[in-house]
C-alpha cells in the first residue's frame, strides 16, 4: 500500500511516537510525507520515506494531487484543530479529496491506531 503521513507542528511528536510504535508495519509499505514530518519520522525511525515539500509550501497540495490521481491507499494526517494554519485551504482540499476518492483517512492518533492495527492483522487490505 502507499501511505501518506502528515502532521501539524503540535502533532509531530504524536506522529513520531505512532511511527515508532508501528515501525514494523509501516516498513512493509511505500511511505510518503510532507517535508518536515517526513524528515522527523525518518530521523527517528530510519523508515524510508519520499518527502514532498513542507505542508505550508505546497506539500499538502502535492499529496492532494496524489489523492486525486488515486495512487494513495491511506492518509494519516494528524491535524491540530486548535491552531490556525496559514495553509488551511490546502488542508481542507486534501481532506475533501480523500472523501471524493474514498481513501481511508485518520486525523487523530486513536483513528490511526485502529487503521494501523487493521493493516497489521490483515483486516485492512487494498
Ligand atoms: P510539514 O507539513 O510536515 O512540512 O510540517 C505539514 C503541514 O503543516 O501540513
Amino acid at each position: 500500500m502507499k501511505i501518506a503521513l502528515i502532521a501539524h507542528d503540535k502533532k509531530k511528536q504524536d506522529m513520531i511516537d505512532l511511527s515508532i510504535r508501528y515501525k514494523d508495519v509501516l516498513a512493509k509499505h511505500e511511505l510518503c510525507a510532507t517535508g518536515t514530518t517526513g524528515t522527523l519520522v525518518m530521523g527517528e525511525t530510519g523508515l524510508k520515506i519520499t518527502r514532498m515539500k513542507s505542508g505550508p509550501l505546497g506539500g499538502d497540495q502535492q499529496i492532494g494531487s496524489m489523492i486525486a490521481d488515486n495512487v494513495l491507499d491511506l492518509v494519516i494526517f494528524l491535524r491540530d484543530p486548535l491552531t490556525a494554519q496559514p495553509h488551511e485551504p490546502d488542508v481542507s482540499a486534501l481532506l475533501r479529496l480523500c472523501d471524493v476518492q474514498n481513501i481511508p483517512l485518520a486525523t487523530n492518533v486513536k483513528s490511526a491506531n485502529i487503521i494501523l492495527d487493521a493493516l497489521s492483522n490483515g483486516a485492512f487490505t487494498k
